[in-house]
C-alpha cells in the first residue's frame, strides 16, 4: 500500500492530515488522488459511499492544485445538504491549515446571505455550496464561476433525489468549457448517468467496492416480527446492545417523531431528526449526537443526509425504505473508516421479497436472528454492568475519607450477599420489566433461529400504538380555543389532584380533541372535569369510542446502553412527553 507522500501529496498537506490521524490513503484516495494530480486529467465518475474517504480524495488534490496568489474562485464543490456542504468546507480547512492564505467558503441556504457575500468578497479559492443558494448568489452577481478549473458534484444521486436537477443544469451552464468535472455518487441511477453523459468528457470511471454494493465491513441482521411488535423489538434490540450508538431510520416524519417520543418516554437516550424541525433544532440534535450525548438518533433519510458521524455501531431500519438503494445509503452510515458496523432490519413476513432484493443489491445475506428474550437481555446488561464495574478506575484520594464509614455499614454482609445486593440495586427494575415478557419472534419455518417458547406471556411491555390500558377521552375544546397539549396535562393534574396519571396520545383538532389517560383513573378524570371551564368555556369530557387497547402499561428498566440512567414510566407531571398530534408532531425538549 502506498503512502500519501508516494501518491503525490505535498508536505504542508501531509503534516495537516497526519494531525487528523490519516496514516495511509483509503482505497478511493489511492485511486482518485494520483489521477487528479495529473496536469491535464480527464473528468471522473466515482461510485463511492459516504464514509469511504471521498472528501479527502477530491479535497487534497484540489487544495494542492490551487494557485494561492490568484484570489478568484478556482474550484466549486456542490453537495445536497447544508450539513454536508459545511462539513466539506471544514474538512478542506483542516487539510489546508498549514497553507498560508488558502481560503475555502461554504455557501448554503437557511443562513444569512449577507455574511456569505462578505466572505466571498474577501476572496476565496474554493466554494463548497448547495445548489439553491449558489444559484441565488450567481444571479446576484456575487460569485463568478466562469474561470473555475474544477466542479465536483458530491452525492450527485442525492442532489437529483432532492430535486436540484434544474439548479444543477443552470449552474453547470455558467461554468467554462475547459474545466474538470468530477462526479461522486453512492448509486448510479439513470438520471445520474444522464448528467454524466451530458456534462462530462470521456470520464474515467472509478469504483470503490462493488457497484451498488454495501460497505465491506457492515454485517446485515434481520429480526422478523409481527408489524405490531416493531417498537417492542426495537427496544429489545437497543437493550441487547448496551454500547449502542446508532441511527434508527423511519419512513415518515410523523413516524420518526412517534418512535423518538416513545423511546424518550421509555427512558432511552434518544431524539428525533426530521424536516418538521427548525434548522436550529436539527443542529442541536445533530450536535448532541455527534458528541455522543445522544445514543439513539431517530431520523428520516433526508434529514440524516450530510450527518457525518463516524463510529456509528448500528443502523436500525425501523421500516424498510421503499427504494432499495436507500438501504445502501442507510447501512453505509455504519462500518466507516475501516470499522465494523451492523445494519439491522426489523421486518415482517410480508417483506421477505424485499429482503431478497436488498441482499442482491448489497451482495450480502441477512443473518436472521431471533429477537432477544427478556432473560437474554438481562444477562447481557448484567454482564455489561459487571465489566464496567471491573474496568472503573478507583480514585482513592477522593473516596478514602468516606470508606471507613461505608466499611462499617457493610461490615455484616458476606461477599456473596454484597454482590447480590449490588446487582439487585442496579437491576431489580430491569429484571422486573422483562419478567414474563413474550417471545416476539414470528414462527417461520425458514427462520431457523426462531425459537419455540412456552408459558411466556406479554407482560409489562408497551406497544407504541396506544395499545395499552388507556382510555380515550373526548374533550369539547380544540385549536379554536387555543388548547395545547400542556393545557390538557395541566388540567388532568389540577382537576383530579392526582400527580402521576399516565397520559398517552393527545390529538388536538379544530373544535374538539382527544386524549388518552390511564384507565384506572377514568372515574377521577370524568368527575374532576365536571363543572370546570377553560378560557370561560364550560368543559365537557366524555369517554370516547376507544381504539383497540391491549397489554399492560409499565415503566421501563433503568441503565443500559441506549437508555438514560434511571428511566421512569412516563409521567405527565414530570416530562410532559407523549405523542402530541395537533396537526404536526411536536418536538420534545430537554
Ligand atoms: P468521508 O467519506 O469523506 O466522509 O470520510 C469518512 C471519514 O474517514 C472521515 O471522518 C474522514 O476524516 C476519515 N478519513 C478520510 N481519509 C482517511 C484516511 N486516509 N485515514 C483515516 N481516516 C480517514
Amino acid at each position: 500500500m502506498l503512502s500519501f507522500k508516494e501518491i503525490g501529496i505535498e508536505n504542508n498537506i501531509l503534516t495537516a492530515i497526519e494531525d487528523l490521524g490519516f496514516e495511509k490513503p483509503m482505497p478511493i484516495q489511492e485511486k482518485v488522488i494520483p489521477h487528479l494530480l495529473q496536469e491535464n486529467c480527464s473528468d471522473m465518475v466515482a461510485l463511492a459511499q459516504t464514509g469511504t474517504g471521498k472528501t479527502a480524495a477530491f479535497g487534497l488534490p484540489l487544495i494542492q492544485k490551487t494557485d494561492i496568489a490568484n484570489k478568484s474562485v478556482q474550484h466549486l464543490i456542490l453537495s445536497p445538504t447544508r450539513e454536508l456542504c459545511v462539513q466539506i468546507a471544514k474538512d478542506l480547512e483542516d487539510f489546508s491549515k498549514n497553507i498560508k492564505g488558502f481560503k475555502v467558503t461554504a455557501v448554503f441556504g437557511g443562513a444569512s446571505i449577507e455574511n456569505q457575500i462578505k466572505a466571498i468578497k474577501k476572496g476565496t479559492h474554493i466554494i463548497s455550496a448547495t445548489p439553491g443558494r449558489l444559484l441565488d448568489l450567481l444571479n446576484r452577481g456575487v460569485i463568478n464561476i466562469s474561470k473555475i478549473k474544477t466542479v465536483v458534484l458530491d452525492e450527485a444521486d442525492e442532489m437529483l433525489n432532492m430535486g436540484f436537477r434544474d439548479d444543477l443544469e443552470d449552474i453547470l451552464k455558467t461554468t467554462p468549457k475547459e474545466k474538470n468535472t468530477l462526479l461522486f455518487s453512492a448509486t448510479m441511477p439513470n438520471e445520474v448517468l444522464a448528467i454524466a453523459n451530458r456534462y462530462m468528457k470521456n470520464p474515467v470511471e472509478i469504483s470503490v467496492g462493488q457497484r451498488n454494493a454495501g460497505a465491506e465491513n457492515v454485517n446485515h441482521i434481520c429480526f422478523m416480527v409481527h408489524a405490531r411488535d416493531r417498537y417492542l423489538a426495537l427496544k429489545r434490540i437497543a437493550d441487547f446492545y448496551p454500547e449502542i450508538y446508532g441511527i434508527i431510520f423511519c419512513r415518515t416524519r410523523r413516524e420518526t417523531q412517534e418512535v423518538a417520543d416513545s423511546l424518550i418516554k421509555d427512558g432511552y437516550n434518544a431524539d428525533a431528526l426530521h424536516g418538521d424541525l427548525s434548522q436550529i433544532q436539527r443542529d442541536t440534535v445533530m450536535n448532541k449526537f455527534r458528541i455522543r450525548h445522544l445514543r439513539l438518533l431517530v431520523a428520516t433519510d433526508v434529514a440524516a443526509r450530510g450527518l457525518d458521524v463516524d463510529n456509528i455501531s448500528h443502523v436500525i431500519n425501523y421500516n424498510l425504505p421503499d427504494d432499495n438503494e436507500i438501504y445502501t445509503h442507510r447501512s453505509g452510515r455504519t462500518g466507516r473508516a475501516g470499522k465494523a458496523g451492523t445494519s439491522i432490519v426489523i421486518a415482517n413476513l410480508k417483506e421477505k421479497g424485499k429482503l431478497r432484493d436488498i441482499e442482491r443489491q448489497v451482495k450480502k445475506k441477512f443473518e436472521h436472528k431471533p429477537v432477544p428474550l427478556g432473560k437474554e437481555i438481562c444477562e447481557k446488561q448484567l454482564i455489561h454492568l459487571i465489566d464496567k464495574m471491573k474496568a472503573v478506575e478507583v480514585d482513592r484520594k477522593q473516596i478514602d475519607s468516606f470508606l471507613p464509614a461505608i466499611y462499617e455499614k457493610l461490615e455484616k454482609l458476606e461477599r456473596e450477599e454484597l454482590i447480590q445486593k449490588f446487582v439487585s440495586l442496579e437491576f431489580n427494575r430491569f429484571i422486573e420489566y422483562y419478567k414474563n415478557t413474550a417471545d416476539l419472534n414470528v414462527p417461520d419455518s425458514s427462520n431457523k433461529s426462531t425459537r419455540e417458547r412456552s408459558g411466556e406471556r406479554t407482560r409489562g411491555e408497551r406497544h407504541i400504538d396506544s395499545s395499552d390500558q388507556f382510555t380515550r377521552f373526548f374533550i369539547n375544546l380544540g385549536k379554536t380555543d387555543e388548547l395545547k397539549p400542556t393545557n390538557i396535562i395541566g388540567m388532568v393534574n389540577d382537576f383530579t389532584n392526582v400527580r402521576n396519571i399516565d397520559i398517552g396520545a393527545i390529538e388536538i383538532l379544530k373544535n374538539f380533541s382527544f386524549f388518552e389517560a390511564d384507565s384506572n383513573y377514568t372515574k377521577q378524570i370524568l368527575k374532576g372535569f365536571e363543572g370546570k371551564s377553560f378560557n370561560k368555556r364550560p368543559i365537557s369530557v366524555e369517554v370516547a369510542e376507544s381504539k383497540k387497547m391491549e397489554g399492560a402499561r409499565s415503566g421501563s428498566p433503568r441503565s443500559g446502553g441506549g437508555r438514560q440512567g434511571g428511566g421512569k414510566p412516563f409521567n405527565k407531571s414530570k416530562s410532559g412527553g407523549g405523542k402530541f398530534f395537533d396537526g404536526k408532531p411536536k418536538k420534545k425538549r430537554y
